[in-house]
């Protein structure tokens, strides 16, 4: 910790970026780290090519996080928050190439370490968590108290979205610790619950309701659901608001993996995995050149759904085998 915190104090700009398809702990982390960063006197930037998921949006605050990709001419390290590899990075290729140095701060089990200063903790819950502890560090030697209502709104905002809200097994003492300070701090931390979990569109219930029409088991411990370009269309709800459908494949009785097989466009389909208590899908993503954690994971697939389901099936089911 001690060479990042270096290099964070001695920086003068930063590039912040984060993986593509941005969810609560990617956001939670930009936002959170580039307000301390900001409150440091450092020159930041918002560099991500995706957009905000609505149910986001609240962590965007134009006049308190830092500007989105602007003026970057002069020399700036790019800060990669919560992304396991180098060409899941959501930046243009001229951010990542023309940075002097690249900081990857992360959880996931397969990230490479692709950085040039790596901070990676596979035990955290959340990039957001391991973000909190460097800024308490940072205060410590500053003597400041960096770490405001704003910025833990934004941190906390990552742990409950990685822990789903403290019900997964990566909540550990760490994390509860977390908690309980920033709750000392003075959050509205009810209402981040309702921003995150309570404040779905009627629409995407809707889509929710097809997406569980296609909800199928293969044997009695996998499950699968499909989200189509059809559904999307037909309830005008962007394919990015799909966080938490999965769940509902997971949550079966017995299910051990579940898969869920979403068409982005044809032939490009995102696929996520969970497990709920031993394998490893982790393993099961990287053989599709995705990766992520052990209990959550994804791929991207250029094949039909049918196709990428098939493929992802017979993994699925090697895996159970094991
Ligand atoms: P998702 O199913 O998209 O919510 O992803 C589950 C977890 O796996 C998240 O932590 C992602 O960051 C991670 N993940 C998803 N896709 C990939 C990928 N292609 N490479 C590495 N990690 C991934
Ligand atoms: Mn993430
Ligand atoms: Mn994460």
């Amino acid at each position: 910790m001690i060479k990042l915190i270096d290099k964070l104090l001695n920086g003068e700009c930063f590039v912040v970026t984060s993986h593509c398809n941005p969810d609560g702990d990617s956001i939670g982390s930009i936002t959170g780290l580039c307000m301390a960063l900001m409150k440091l006197k450092k020159k930041v930037f918002i560099a991500m090519d995706d957009a905000v998921p609505s149910n986001l949006e609240f962590l965007m605050k134009p006049s308190k996080v830092a500007a989105l990709e602007g003026d970057m001419s002069g020399e700036y390290s790019l800060i990669a928050l919560d992304c396991g590899d180098y060409k899941r990075l959501c930046c243009r290729e001229d951010i990542k190439t023309g940075a002097s140095s690249i900081i990857n701060i992360d959880h996931h089990v397969s990230n490479d370490c692709f950085g040039d200063v790596n901070y990676v903790d596979k035990e955290a819950s959340s990039t957001s968590e391991i973000v909190y502890y460097i800024l308490k560090q940072i205060s410590k030697e500053k003597k400041l108290d960096i770490i405001d209502a704003d910025i833990a709104s934004s941190l906390y905002t990552g742990l409950i979205t990685d822990t789903g809200n403290f019900m997964y097994s990566n909540a550990g003492a760490d994390s509860f610790n977390m908690a309980c300070e920033i709750i000392k701090i003075g959050i509205d931390k009810d209402s981040i619950v309702k921003n995150l979990f309570q404040n779905n569109s009627f629409s995407r219930m809707k889509l929710l309701g097809d997406a569980l029409n296609t909800l199928s088991l293969h044997g009695d411990n996998i499950a699968t659901i499909e989200l189509t370009q059809e559904m999307f269309r037909r309830h005008n709800v962007e394919s990015n608001s799909t966080e938490g459908i999965i769940n509902y494949a997971r949550d079966i009785e017995n299910v051990e993996i579940a898969a869920l097989f979403k068409e982005k466009a044809e032939n490009d389909i995102r696929v996520s995995l969970r497990s709920k208590e031993y394998a490893d899908v982790n393993v099961i993503a990287q053989k599709f050149g995705g990766g992520g954690h052990v209990r959550a994971a994804g791929c991207t697939i250029a094949d039909t759904i049918e196709n990428a389901k098939h493929l992802v099936l017979s993994e699925i089911k090697k895996a159970l085998k094991r």
